[in-house]
């Protein structure tokens, strides 16, 4: 049976710490769908385009990942496709608390959807798309945090907006 997962979130940017997640869920099932999940009540710094792009990059060398971008709901997304799986990455209670929150949620709206978690990586524990951008925006330096493949696209981009 070909087991695939999904790994929704807003990727704005990918960070090291989303790769993370990306490598160990791709060791686990045959295929990881990292979605890049739209919402039109979230302003976002990237475009879905940017992002999916930019996951693509990071992820070329990974076999069995597909990047897709979904306006609407994840659990659509999951029924749409019938796929059972949802990947979350935690970092720290707080996020156990709202991720704990959105599983039963997610599961409420399709009953199939099962929430998986892996918990992160020492060395990325600390590290989000908000801090990235936070960083670039006043000049610093982000090669700890983003894949090399994509931090010029992330400054550049981030330096000619900074009103983001
Ligand atoms: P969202 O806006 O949906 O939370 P994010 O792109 O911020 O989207 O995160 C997507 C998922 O990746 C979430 O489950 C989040 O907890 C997880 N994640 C984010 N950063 C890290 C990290 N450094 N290590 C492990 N998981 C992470």
């Amino acid at each position: 049976m070909n087991k695939i997962a999904v790994y929704p979130g807003s990727f704005d940017p990918i960070t090291n710490g989303h790769l993370e997640i990306i490598k160990r869920a791709s060791m686990i099932f045959d295929m990881v769908i990292v979605l890049v999940a739209v919402n039109p009540d979230k302003k976002a710094t990237f475009t879905p385009e940017e992002r999916v792009e930019m996951i693509s990059k990071v992820c070329e060398d990974i076999r069995n990942v597909d990047v897709r971008s979904y306006s609407g709901l994840v659990a659509d997304f999951m029924k749409e496709g019938l796929y059972d799986v949802i990947i979350r990455g935690l970092r720290t209670v707080t996020d156990f608390e709202v991720e704990f929150q959105m599983a039963h949620i997610n599961k409420n709206l399709y009953p199939y959807a099962e929430t998986m978690f892996l918990c992160a990586d020492d060395e990325t524990t600390c590290v989000s798309s908000s801090v990235v951008k936070q960083i670039a925006r006043f000049g610093g330096d982000i090669s700890d945090y983003v894949p090399n493949c994509i931090l010029d696209l992330i400054e550049t981009r981030i330096k000619n907006n900074k009103e983001d």
